[in-house]
């Protein structure tokens, strides 16, 4: 007997998955994307709020968040509370990292309202914000003033703290290393309550070098102070057919990104 000739096996009986799976573009597109368009919609609110406030304001309200992490950190008792975190919660984070840790016995902080860019100082050409500031918010701020941090990740919607104490890398690394390595100062509050400013020549270099990639174990970031670049409304891109000998590619890319010591 061929193939074609043999009885046709009935087919499974539906279920509710089945229905479920066929017709998710419902679900989709009345809840799902209503209830993102909204929650996005709320956070470009809070930064468009956050923006029409004088730097003044900002870094009062900044003090008076900072003082009341200090007071929350006082009230812990390291043997019954357990280890410090955020208290982000993991569906806002874009991180896909399994947060079960915050479910166990912690003690967390919640830094929800450090959300405002601080100070843009030209002179200096840097820019000094809170962590929960993300990308989307600061271009949005320096770009205007023809200035742009020198790594910036590549989603909107990452943020200042999770790129620092994570590892935030995009293509301009290459030139300025990894976006912690463009910071020149973190503000930092430590499991003991005190608030601290490291930069690499202070005191505190020691917690300068390590708060990169800690992932938050080192203490609560605050603010940071991050270097910013020059740009220009448009630029000019050449394309190099690729060469790929190790050697010569090494030796193109001195070229391009240090002149002086490629010749
Ligand atoms: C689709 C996608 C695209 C991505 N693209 C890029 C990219 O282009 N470039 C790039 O570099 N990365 C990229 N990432 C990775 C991203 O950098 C990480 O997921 C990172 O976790 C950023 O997420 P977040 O800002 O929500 O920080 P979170 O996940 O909230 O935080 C990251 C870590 O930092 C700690 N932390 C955050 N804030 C503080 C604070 N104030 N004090 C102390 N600790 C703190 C948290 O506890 C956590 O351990 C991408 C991820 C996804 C899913």
């Amino acid at each position: 007997m061929s193939d074609l000739e043999a009885p046709l096996r009935p087919k499974r009986k539906k279920i509710w998955v089945d229905y479920f799976v066929q017709f998710r573009w419902i679900l989709v597109i009345f809840v799902v994307l209503p209830i993102s368009f909204t929650l996005y919609f709320l956070t470009y609110l809070g930064d468009v709020r956050s923006e029409w406030k004088s730097f003044k304001t900002r870094q009062k309200e900044h003090d008076a968040n900072v003082e009341k992490v200090v007071k929350r950190l006082k009230q812990r008792n390291p043997s019954k509370d357990g280890l410090v975190c955020t208290a982000r919660k993991p569906w806002i984070a874009v991180g896909m990292r399994n947060v079960d840790y915050k479910r166990a016995r912690h003690f967390e902080v919640d830094l929800s309202a450090f959300r405002n860019v601080l100070n843009i100082d030209k002179e200096r050409m840097v820019a000094r914000v809170e962590p929960l500031v993300n990308m989307g918010q600061i271009t949005r701020v320096t770009v205007p003033m023809n200035l742009a941090l020198a790594v910036v990740a590549e989603l909107d919607d990452l943020t200042v703290g999770g790129l620092i104490n994570g590892y935030g890398i995009e293509g301009s690394s290459h030139k300025y290393g990894l976006f912690s390595d463009t910071v020149v100062a973190f503000e930092i509050v430590l499991a003991d309550g005190s608030l601290v400013r490291a930069t690499k020549d202070n005191e505190y270099s020691d917690l300068f070098y390590a708060i990169p990639w800690s992932q938050g174990t080192l203490g609560l970031l605050v603010a940071a102070e991050i270097k910013l670049i020059p740009i220009k409304e448009y630029m000019k891109l050449t394309y190099k057919p690729g060469c790929w000998h190790p050697e010569r590619y090494a030796q193109h890319m001195l070229i391009l990104l240090l002149p002086e010591m490629g010749t």
